[in-house]
């Protein structure tokens, strides 16, 4: 199987299972841990915030920031096709107690003078405006990354009304990575920032949430309230501290699978990519084959290539560590195998 899922399916490296194994534990609640308290300071320093926390995914980091920055019956702004918004279960709903109004964006980038007019004025009919969230990459706009400048002037009117930013940033280091710019770059631009170590980086679990020390110390009490205070937990923190330090320069690799892998794509009659590729996401509409993602999916699998429904007539396909060039050219003579069969 050539697996094009996701970038969350790479399996653990020797580096990373070894240093799993010897990892020097404690007990994290304690603050004990030396694992995680190097990788907590490594990542702060990276990402130019004074403190940051270890959590157990992307979801829960986003969900503590939005819990730590807010108050039930705020209001949050952020992009329509937002993984807060379209991929967390409504947990912002169920856990924050916060109603979302979402901003329409352009490859995933909210227009700055849209985002000012939806913040709330001081009126006893209106719910505060509580946050203001952004995602880079975003993926449903297929990995696009949203310029350092869009964020600046967001970050600008953010503070100018005084309501805190947070950046969805489970993609950030492919941001950085496709730009050739420090993520200090993007994270100057925010507050806090949420960064997964599972996904391009390749560490079996784990993600960061960084930002003002008081802020994290909230936060960290948020993650103990959600269960997610862990244990002897350098176990997993570890190999995440080898994804963070030793796997970011290899991700162009990924972009440059997907710009192959895109080309290839587009020379396929009946299929047409719809997203500008910049990183390692790839959007493929199949209506020119009268058929649903459904349907084109499971034929894919058929032929040992493996990607995910993106809408109706909508395939994602992520290029990772686990994929090589190799594999690439193979899918694109299964999926062109695939394409003849729909003629
Ligand atoms: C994957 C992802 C998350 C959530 O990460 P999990 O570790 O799967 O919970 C959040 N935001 C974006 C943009 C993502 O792609």
């Amino acid at each position: 199987m050539i697996d094009l899922r996701s970038d969350t399916i790479t399996k653990p490296t020797e580096a990373m299972r070894k240093a799993a194994y010897e990892a020097e534990v404690g007990d994290d609640v304690y603050g004990e841990d030396p694992s995680v308290k190097k990788l907590e300071e490594t990542a702060a320093a990276l990402l130019g915030k004074d403190d940051a926390l270890f959590v157990t995914s992307g979801t829960q980091g986003n969900q503590i920031a939005v819990l730590t920055h807010c108050r039930p019956s705020n209001e949050i702004l952020l992009e329509e096709n937002s993984h807060i918004f379209y991929y967390e279960s409504g947990a912002v709903a169920a856990l924050a107690g916060v109603q979302t109004r979402t901003i329409a964006g352009n490859r995933g980038a909210i227009n700055p003078l849209d985002l000012e007019a939806y913040i709330r004025a001081d009126d006893q009919h209106f719910p505060e405006t509580g946050l203001i969230c952004l995602e880079n990459t975003h993926n449903r706009a297929g990995g696009a990354v949203i310029p350092v400048e869009n964020m600046a002037a967001i970050y600008e009117i953010a503070k100018r009304h005084q309501i805190p930013v947070h950046v969805d940033g489970a993609r950030l280091f492919n941001a950085a990575a496709a730009t050739n710019r420090p993520l200090t770059d993007f994270t100057e631009q925010c507050d806090t920032v949420q960064v997964c170590l599972s996904k391009g980086l390749g560490a079996p679990v784990g993600s960061i949430l960084a930002g003002p020390k008081d802020f994290i110390a909230n936060a960290r009490k948020w993650r103990k309230r959600l269960g997610g205070g862990l244990r002897q937990v350098g176990i997993i923190a570890a190999p995440a501290y080898i994804a963070l330090t030793e796997m970011r320069n290899r991700l162009t690799e990924d972009h440059n699978h997907a710009k192959i892998f895109a080309e290839g794509m587009g020379n396929i009659t009946g299929l047409k990519v719809v997203n500008e590729v910049e990183t390692n996401i790839v959007v493929v509409d199949v209506s020119g084959l009268n058929t649903t993602s459904d349907e084109f999916v499971d034929q894919l699998r058929q032929v040992g290539v493996q990607a995910v429904t993106f809408g109706r007539t909508l395939v994602r396909f992520t290029t990772h560590f686990d994929v090589s060039k190799d594999d690439i050219l193979k899918a694109l003579s299964g999926i062109n195998l695939v394409v003849s069969s729909f003629k």
